[in-house]
């Protein structure tokens, strides 16, 4: 269905807040001020997003801030959301398996972090599904950017069609 990336984003971010408390990080929002409507799967977005944050919550630094933020450019029609953690990067040796399935930086038993390593994998199948990009910047010891680049809608498609059921 067609909707609004901003009110989106909020939501999203809302809903996760607590996650990222308990993790010591506070998400903060960077968007403009007007609507960008995109056509998407609203579910399935939100389970992309909502990894994105609690890889960031789980892997930043604690005390730091991580920054979610929706840049459209309309010139291209595209629009880059972007999820900005001040953590300890990816690892070089890691990052060409980072959107494999089970794959964790740290595979002990041990880890302190749980979950299963499939996120990201599924991540990138639900946004190339939309015909859209998911990939990342990391630098070691700075930390890490996933962003996902997806088609703007333009306005005459979002008024003149219906809300598909
Ligand atoms: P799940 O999402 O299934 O609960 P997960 O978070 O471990 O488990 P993914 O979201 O697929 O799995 O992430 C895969 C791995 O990539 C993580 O285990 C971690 O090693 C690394 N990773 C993901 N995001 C970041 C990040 N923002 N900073 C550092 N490492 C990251
Ligand atoms: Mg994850």
């Amino acid at each position: 269905q067609s909707f609004d990336t901003v009110t989106f984003l909020e939501d999203v971010v809302e809903t996760n807040r607590a996650y990222g408390k308990q993790h010591g990080v506070s998400f903060e929002l960077d968007c403009p001020d007007e609507p960008i409507l995109i056509f998407a799967d609203h579910c399935r977005l939100e389970q992309v997003i909502t990894n994105l944050l609690s890889n960031a919550a789980k892997y930043a630094s604690e005390g730091e801030k991580v920054i979610v933020s929706a840049e459209p450019d309309r010139e291209s029609g595209r629009l880059r959301i972007a999820v900005t953690d001040f953590g300890s990067g990816i690892p070089e040796d890691f990052r060409d398996k980072v959107f494999d399935k089970f794959a964790q930086a740290d595979a002990s038993d041990t880890r302190a972090k749980g979950g299963t390593g499939l996120g990201l994998a599924i991540s990138r199948e639900i946004i190339m599904a939309h015909s859209g990009v998911l990939d990342f910047e990391t630098e070691a010891g700075v930390g890490t950017t996933f962003y996902i680049i997806l088609d703007i809608l333009p306005e005459e498609k979002a008024s003149t069609e219906p809300e598909a059921a």
